[in-house]
């Protein structure tokens, strides 16, 4: 495990599927003033994984709302699209150990199998194993990539060895969590159950993506917001199962608009890129989120 006073590696990496609103300032800004803190390094790498919705004008914009709030990094900027090869490498080790399985359910299907929501599941609600127990999946159809989630814990030695695995939160989970977190193999079996790793398009899913870029880029801290702090389990899982080294976590608080709904792309007004052109400073940007002017933060 990474340990939290190795040199810094810290990232942000937005998913340039539409404009940067002042969350992603916040969380952008967390980040470079951590990797500034500590003498370490902040890279900037793009999740467009989800290639249908991702477009280059977005990823030209991120770059320049980055660089008005005054960040730099070094280039060639890591696109995760471009690891596809070494992505599916994984998922096939995977295969091979028996912990992967085609589904072809589609979500209406997944949804009205599982009921009502959970609290606390990450992707919504658990998948009810349907396709788990097909002897096979019909190949002329499309399908994702599943693991199974209760084999993925035999294979790293049981629920107690699952239990002995952990992460470190430096910051704040939604509910205070911080220091040491282990994992907890029934939530992950009840509540997370058998995640996708690769979508029916074939695109690699978030989860396994995150984890191996983290890790293919020596991320030593991930910076990000707290509604982010749930899927960690399952990156720590994943971890284990891939050797990739653990980062240290540092989840933040998320900034919300008057009514006290979290910033989502579709909130227009408060894109970064419109407050630029409407005259607003860096310095601007910083105390709307609550931080203090360049060069007085504390740490
Ligand atoms: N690409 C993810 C997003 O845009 C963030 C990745 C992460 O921090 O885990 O929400």
């Amino acid at each position: 495990m990474v340990s939290a006073s190795d040199p810094a590696v810290e990232r942000f990496a937005p998913s340039p599927t539409g404009e940067l609103h002042l969350g992603h300032a916040f969380s952008a800004l967390t980040a470079w003033e951590a990797a500034q803190a500590a003498g370490g390094t902040f890279l900037l790498r793009m999740d467009d994984l989800d290639t249908g919705r991702c477009r280059p004008k977005f990823a030209r914009c991120i770059e320049e709302d980055l660089r008005f709030l005054g960040l730099t990094w070094p280039e060639p900027v890591l696109y995760q699209s471009t690891r596809a090869k070494s992505h599916c490498a994984v998922i096939d080790d995977l295969a091979d150990k028996g912990l992967v399985y085609g589904c072809v359910c589609t979500r209406a299907e997944i949804q009205a199998a599982a009921g009502a929501p959970q609290e606390g599941a990450p992707d919504g609600p658990p998948y009810p194993g349907t396709c788990r127990e097909r002897s096979e999946v019909p190949s002329d159809k499309a399908h994702a990539l599943r693991l199974d989630m209760k084999k993925a814990i035999d294979f790293l030695g049981g629920p107690d060895a699952v239990r002995a695995l952990s992460f470190e939160e430096i910051g704040e989970g939604p509910r205070g969590e911080h220091g040491m977190i282990p994992l907890d193999p029934q939530m992950l079996i009840e509540q997370v159950g058998d995640v996708v790793l690769r979508r029916k398009d074939g695109a690699i899913a978030y989860h396994l993506g995150v984890v191996l870029d983290d890790g293919f880029q020596g991320v030593t801290h991930v910076t990000r917001g707290q509604d982010l702090f749930p899927s960690t389990p399952i990156h720590r899982l994943l971890q284990a199962l891939t050797g990739t080294p653990t980062p240290v976590y540092r989840h933040h608080r998320l900034i919300r608009d008057e009514n006290g709904r979290r910033l989502a792309k579709r909130h227009k007004d408060l894109s970064l890129a419109v407050l630029r052109e409407s005259g607003a400073t860096p310095e601007d940007i910083r105390s709307s989120v609550g931080l203090a002017p360049a060069g007085q933060s504390a740490g």
